[in-house]
């Protein structure tokens, strides 16, 4: 990957051979290769020592974790904040192994609608939960920076299993907290 970023570097026109460039090749390969850990990394080994029995039967709610994830259009980033819900049947996460389930998913080359419900998919086979509520609202850089129109535009997305999708009370519910 380190030369393809050299040959990269050459065709827009640049010198990968000046000083400021020469470590260049290195360091894009190994950001690269940490930005899409996700393909390596298996969401059971993650999240199944973070499982606990719970008698709870009432909606969890983790708001604002921060998400970073690449365009798999223009392998750009799209940034932002991942809201999830659940109703448990039996079994509740660790709230820290939520991010990490997040960033398996994220890591990856990736278009935000198949994030979020891949995401949501995940939460269902691991908690077996009721339902299951995903909210991603992310910023484009592929937008943002190539002078697309509607440059300030938040793109959101949502995926609602189960309970959520079913009951438009909890739907109802789910929406007027991430709204808040
Ligand atoms: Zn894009």
């Amino acid at each position: 990957m380190e030369n393809l970023y050299k040959q990269i570097i050459e065709t827009i026109g640049e010198d990968p051979n000046r000083e400021g460039l020469l470590k260049t090749p290195a360091r894009a390969a190994a950001a690269m290769a940490e930005l899409t850990e996700g393909y390596h990394q298996n969401v059971l080994d993650i999240v199944n020592d973070a499982i606990f029995e719970s008698q709870c039967d009432e909606m969890v709610i983790v708001k604002n974790i921060e998400l970073y994830s690449l365009c798999e259009h223009h392998l750009l980033p799209f940034f932002g904040k991942c809201h999830v819900a659940y109703i448990p049947n039996g079994k509740v996460i660790g709230l820290s192994k939520v991010a990490r389930l997040i960033d398996v998913f994220a890591r990856r080359l990736q278009i935000q609608e198949n994030l979020t419900h891949e995401i949501a998919k995940t939460l269902m086979e691991v908690l077996k939960p009721h339902g299951v509520a995903v909210t991603i609202e992310a910023e484009h850089l592929c937008m943002r920076m190539r002078g697309v129109q509607k440059q300030n535009s938040v793109m959101v997305t949502s995926a609602m299993l189960g309970s959520f999708r079913d009951n438009p009370k909890t739907r109802a519910e789910y929406l007027a907290f991430v709204n808040k």
